[in-house]
């Protein structure tokens, strides 16, 4: 793998894990594909969590109202477990040091990864919603947390 991509990360797919497979089937290829190298930052969020976010405004919702908080139950052993409808992403780049930084203020950096998410996730058939553009219609004036991107209601109840 070139040196200048990070290799794929253990943690980035131990997140990836706790999301809702068709958030998995867009996120994986725009990863691997490395355009814009990435990082996961949060996949599922536990109670405790999710209300952390909540009092430091860094979410608007409480538990368990975000899609970061869905889980599933499982038919043969009734495990309750994480199946996340929200993924939090972060782009990355190697500085002159070769040390992988995040610029979290680049919103440019932030709306590239998420044209090549978004266009991932039209290819597919899957209704995402970027939170750079809640209202999906183009006017990034609503835009306020531009790593994070959810399916839509519908598409997390989708049949499996
Ligand atoms: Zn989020």
């Amino acid at each position: 793998m070139s040196k200048y991509f990070p290799k794929i990360l253990l943690n980035d797919m131990l997140k990836l894990r706790e999301c809702h497979h068709r958030l998995w089937s867009v996120i994986y290829p725009v990863y691997v594909n490395r355009l814009i190298p990435f990082k996961i930052i949060t996949g599922f969020r536990n109670e405790i969590e999710q209300n952390l976010c909540f009092h430091n405004g860094r979410s608007k919702k409480k538990w368990p109202e975000s899609m970061h908080n869905k889980t599933i139950k499982l038919n043969d052993t009734g495990e309750i477990i994480p199946c996340s409808g929200a993924i939090d992403v972060a782009p990355t780049y190697a500085n002159k040091n070769g040390v992988w930084v995040i610029d979290w203020e680049s919103i440019p950096a932030f709306s590239y990864l998420a044209g090549m998410i978004m266009w991932q996730a039209k290819k597919a058939g899957i209704g995402l919603i970027w939170g750079g553009d809640w209202n999906n219609d183009g006017n990034l004036s609503d835009g306020w947390d531009f790593g994070h991107f959810e399916l839509t209601e519908k598409e997390w109840n989708r049949s499996l």
